[in-house]
């Protein structure tokens, strides 16, 4: 699995800035001690080009930026004060997302460990971001014809408000940001698909609507998808409000990228943002992202080099044991007139494992499914008219609050 890193992400900041900086060569050293990466799965990122950056952004956004020349108001809404140091990082971090792209699509599964630059718009930065790194990297690959479509997953904690508006008009790009309603930013674009969650949400929350809101992504049918593996959606997060452990991020990776992998698309991972009071709690979470990646991708290649890991000897992922326990026992289990929060009466028939192996629930049923599942069963929802807002169920925890069905509007069928 390739990583891409450069020590140009690492830019000095005055002291006493706000932004964690060193996160990323902490990171990069966390992995190379792992044992899992070698010097080969290292490389550094060409920093991207004016014409790759100009598909994203203005002629005059980009000048201002290269020669320094930004407005105090400007600047301000960046962050970091401008250098020649910082117009060479924000290059390579975009220069790393589309390299990622690049490997994602020759391998499957790719990282740039730093990214995630989704606040940046076409005509100014903001929130840390200069260059919209997913963005460029997504009409670079469309421009040269690599790809025919492309998804962006968001899981920062802050909508991906530049994203969505720098490929608004672009059905060949679905954006989903699913993000804190009272986070940053408190006016928040549209995406092809937003979910807001209220503070607090938590893991088990947090993952039935990522479960759900996971549907019509796929139903784009993109053909590379941009993952934003955002580490502030933690519960120390200085900045976060949805109060996600460790463990349910590790979840939230392993249900992205697992569904990923089992669909044969290919996904180029970036970093995003990560505040957490110890840094190192940020690190650990980015680092086990890379590490879910690494295993999700190789599990089932049957490449010398990457041979099948073995399964999990115990089950399953975080996400299913939040499930587990705030389910009602089965049937066949005791105490079965105490429903919890996820029990549904009525004893439908169970849906297919999704894990392997087959969790304990399902085995205790003696049979390879899980038991009912706490909503009723996924189906493909029609195409909204194009452009238009659709009112949607709300989602367990939080909401979907609004959905624009640019398939719809390029005139597309949608997908099953
Ligand atoms: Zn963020």
């Amino acid at each position: 699995m390739k990583l891409f890193y450069a020590d140009h992400f690492v830019l000095p900041l005055p002291p006493g800035h706000r932004f964690p900086m060193e996160k990323y060569a902490r990171l990069r050293e966390r992995l190379a001690a792992s044992g899992h990466f070698g010097a080969n799965d290292f490389h550094v990122p060409a920093a991207a080009s004016d014409t790759e950056i100009l598909r994203a952004h203005d002629a005059g956004y980009l000048q201002r930026i290269v020669r320094g020349t930004l407005d105090a108001h400007e600047a301000r809404r960046i962050g970091f004060p401008w250098s020649e140091a910082m117009v060479e990082r924000s290059r390579r971090s975009a220069g790393a997302t589309l390299a990622a792209c690049r490997a994602a699509l020759d391998s499957g599964c790719a990282a740039n460990l730093a990214g995630g630059t989704h606040h940046a718009f076409r005509d100014r930065g903001e929130g840390f971001c200069v260059f919209n790194d997913a963005a460029i990297a997504a009409l670079t690959l469309r421009a040269e014809g690599r790809v025919e479509r492309i998804a962006i997953i968001d899981c920062d904690v802050h909508q991906g408000n530049g994203t969505a508006a720098i490929l608004a008009k672009r059905p060949d790009c679905f954006t989903f940001s699913i993000h804190g309603a009272r986070n940053y930013p408190f006016e928040k674009e549209t995406s092809d698909l937003d979910v807001e969650l209220p503070d607090g949400t938590g893991d088990v929350g947090y993952l039935d609507a990522l479960d759900e809101a996971l549907i019509p992504v796929f139903a784009s049918q993109p053909r590379l998808v941009i993952y934003l593996a955002g580490a502030d959606p933690f519960e120390d997060d200085r900045l976060g409000r949805l109060k996600l452990t460790k463990a349910g991020l590790a979840a939230r990776d392993e249900l992205v990228l697992s569904e990923c992998r089992r669909r044969n698309l290919p996904v180029a991972i970036a970093m995003a943002g990560g505040y957490a009071r110890q840094i190192d709690d940020t690190v650990s979470i980015h680092a086990a992202t890379i590490e879910t990646a690494r295993r999700v991708f190789t599990s089932a290649s049957t490449s010398p080099e990457n041979p099948p890991l073995p399964p999990p000897a115990t089950p399953r992922t975080p996400r299913e044991l939040a499930k587990q326990q705030h389910r009602a026992p089965t049937e066949t289990e005791p105490g079965a007139s105490a429903p919890g929060p996820f029990s549904r009466s009525g004893g439908a028939a169970g849906r297919k494992c999704r894990a392997l192996p087959v969790c304990a629930s399902a085995r205790r049923l003696g049979a390879n499914v899980c038991p009912p599942p706490p909503r009723a069963p996924r189906r493909p929802r029609p195409p909204a008219p194009p452009m238009q807002r659709t009112a949607r169920a709300p989602a367990r925890a939080g909401k979907i609050v609004h959905v624009r069905d640019r398939r719809a509007a390029a005139g597309r069928k949608a997908a099953p």
